[in-house]
C-alpha cells in the first residue's frame, strides 16, 4: 500500500494499540503518538506593564503550560507545517 509518510503520521512504530488523548484546543480524541505537545511560558502580567515592572527589578512569576494539539490544530497554530511530497518522505519530524 502506498503511504503518504514513512511513519504513517505517527511515532508508535510497530507497538500496536495505544491510548487516546484529547486535543486541548478542539477536543478531538487522537492517538497518543499523533499528538503534538507544545510547552509555552505564560506570564500573568501582559506586555508594557511587565516590561516596566522588570525595569524596576520586580520578579514576575511565569507558569509553564503544556498543551496537547491534534494535527489540524497544530497546523492551524503554525506549530507544524504542511510539507512538500519529497520532504514528507525524508521524514525527520514525524
Ligand atoms: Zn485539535
Amino acid at each position: 500500500m502506498p503511504v503518504k509518510r514513512k511513519s504513517r503520521g505517527r511515532r508508535k512504530g510497530d507497538k500496536g494499540s495505544e491510548g487516546m488523548v484529547q486535543c486541548d484546543n478542539c477536543g478531538a480524541f487522537v492517538p497518543r503518538s499523533k499528538i503534538t505537545r507544545v510547552t509555552r511560558r505564560v506570564s500573568l502580567v501582559s506586555g508594557d506593564l511587565a516590561r516596566e515592572l522588570k525595569k524596576q527589578g520586580v520578579y514576575i512569576a511565569e507558569s509553564v503550560v503544556t498543551k496537547n494539539l491534534c494535527v489540524s490544530c497544530a497546523i492551524h497554530y503554525g506549530v507544524l507545517k504542511v510539507r512538500a511530497r519529497d520532504e514528507r518522505k525524508r521524514s525527520a519530524a514525524f
